[in-house]
């Protein structure tokens, strides 16, 4: 069961999933058997401890500040920002690859201000910030086109070699 890492709300140790007589989803209060409608959070469950089981959610308050107190991280979604910044290396690996992709596939520029774009790097990496397309152009492309012309040097001074071992022979 992930239960326990996806809601961190302490309702849930009071409250099971399931599934109401219209075929909606709810929740059962463990304690007296209630059905409650579910709506996405946890408000309906604190709602009804509250009217009748108020020592529940007394005691639920009570831990969950002694939690608040005694954690040093931030839990939940915003601690993902919380992690070590990416490091330069990694966010010039992935720009290359990301100017490869946009250059070897010849897509627009605007590309990079796609939104649907830029989720999927959000979801890769959310610590990645993408260049803008002005960065792209004024910098990552010619930078690309920089490297491409190097690399492509290294075929020639082998043929260059090639030719100089068939002098000697
Ligand atoms: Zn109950």
């Amino acid at each position: 069961m992930q239960r326990k890492s996806q809601r961190k709300s302490k309702a849930w140790s009071y409250f099971e999933e399931h599934q109401l007589p219209n075929g909606k989803k709810g929740t059962r209060c463990k304690k007296c058997g209630d059905d409650l409608s579910y709506t996405g959070s946890t408000s309906n469950m604190l709602g009804h401890l509250e009217s009748k089981h108020p020592e529940i959610l007394k005691e639920m308050e009570k831990t969950q500040e002694e939690e608040k107190l005694s954690q040093t991280q931030l839990s939940g979604p915003r601690s993902m920002f919380k992690l070590t910044p990416l490091p330069p290396a990694t966010s010039n690996v992935i720009t290359k690859a990301l100017v490869k992709y946009i250059t070897a596939d010849m897509l627009p520029l605007r590309t990079v201000e796609s939104e649907n774009f830029l989720s999927l790097l959000r979801t890769l990496e959310p610590r990645y910030s993408p260049p803008s397309r002005t960065a792209l152009t004024q910098t990552e492309l010619p930078r690309y086109y920089t490297t491409q012309r190097s690399s492509q040097r290294a075929p020639c001074q082998r043929s260059e070699q090639r030719q100089e071992l068939h002098i000697q022979l």
